[in-house]
């Protein structure tokens, strides 16, 4: 069944409602799909209504920023138990935090002289606010022609308006997925997860790794197929789609896996 397990929408920094995103998956032939907004379960159940009308299999996910020894590693959560308290107040304090980042990007850009277009922040938003909801205020105040282009000059390290935010360690977050009954594999490990961090995300009981993603060329999956194996791990793969990514229309439909874990899990 072919399964795209990394997907998000409005309520992190997606372009389509959860609605609307399984309609694309509808027309994309997908049969199986995940939503990983970052740090929020809001979206789950408007996807996973318009997945039960559109006979598509839906798996809870969330994609979880954590840092350890200055790497930044996203871990994806799956099929856990979206009411356990302990995984709301988790997920809850991580929006907290991306509040006040946004809120401090955007006092720090209006300090430099970066002309922004409407700032409004919702603070009861149910969803994840993120750099790319800063991206677009920058391309809509004229400061940068697209969201890549704010990103270069403005919203990552080494760019002198650059504003960190604290994260929880890979170990927080997997204990409090494992403690909500779900799983966790470690999403696109090529993008900037050293061997050394891969290593400690396993002793720290990591059960799966994202092997196909966009950003991973053949070498990078037939190299994370392999470590799985050696550690008997799961594989997952998704498309990442944000629909507004370069690639995402391609990707989707072309980049997945089939979720194939004991019957346990397949809520
Ligand atoms: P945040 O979660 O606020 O740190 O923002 C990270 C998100 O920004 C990622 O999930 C991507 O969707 C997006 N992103 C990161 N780097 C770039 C970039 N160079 N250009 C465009 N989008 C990016
Ligand atoms: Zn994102
Ligand atoms: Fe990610
Ligand atoms: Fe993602």
């Amino acid at each position: 069944m072919f399964s795209d397990l990394h997907m998000h929408s409005t309520f992190s920094d997606g372009a389509l409602a959860p609605s609307e995103l399984v309609d694309r998956v509808v027309r994309a032939g997908i049969s199986c799909m995940s939503l990983t907004d970052h740090d929020t379960v809001g979206g789950l159940s408007e996807a996973e209504e318009a997945c039960k009308v559109a006979g598509i299999r839906f798996i809870p996910g969330v994609e979880i920023s954590t840092m350890i020894d200055q790497s930044e590693v996203h871990l994806l959560g799956y099929a856990y138990d979206r009411g356990v308290k302990e995984l709301g107040l988790f997920l809850e304090e991580q929006r907290q935090r991306r509040r006040s980042r946004i809120t401090e990007f955007i006092s720090t850009l209006k300090g430099a002289g970066v002309s922004m277009g409407d700032v409004t922040i919702d603070e009861n938003r149910a969803g994840a606010l993120g750099r790319p909801h800063v991206a677009r205020m920058i391309v809509d105040g004229g400061s940068a022609a697209s969201v890549a282009e704010a990103f270069e000059k403005y919203l990552v390290p080494g760019t002198p308006t650059f504003v960190p935010r604290l994260m929880p360690t890979p170990s927080e977050a997997i204990d409090v997925i494992h403690a909500s009954g779900g799983v966790v594999s470690v999403a696109h490990p090529g993008d900037f997860t050293p061997h050394r961090v891969m290593m400690l995300l396993i002793d720290a009981g990591l059960d799966g790794i994202e092997v196909n993603h966009p950003s991973h060329d053949t070498r990078l999956v037939a190299y994370y197929s392999e470590l799985a194996d050696k550690h008997g791990l799961f594989r997952t793969g998704g498309s990442d789609f944000h629909g507004w990514r370069e690639g995402d229309e391609e990707n989707l439909g072309r980049i997945g896996m089939d979720w194939d874990l004991p019957s346990k899990f397949n809520s």
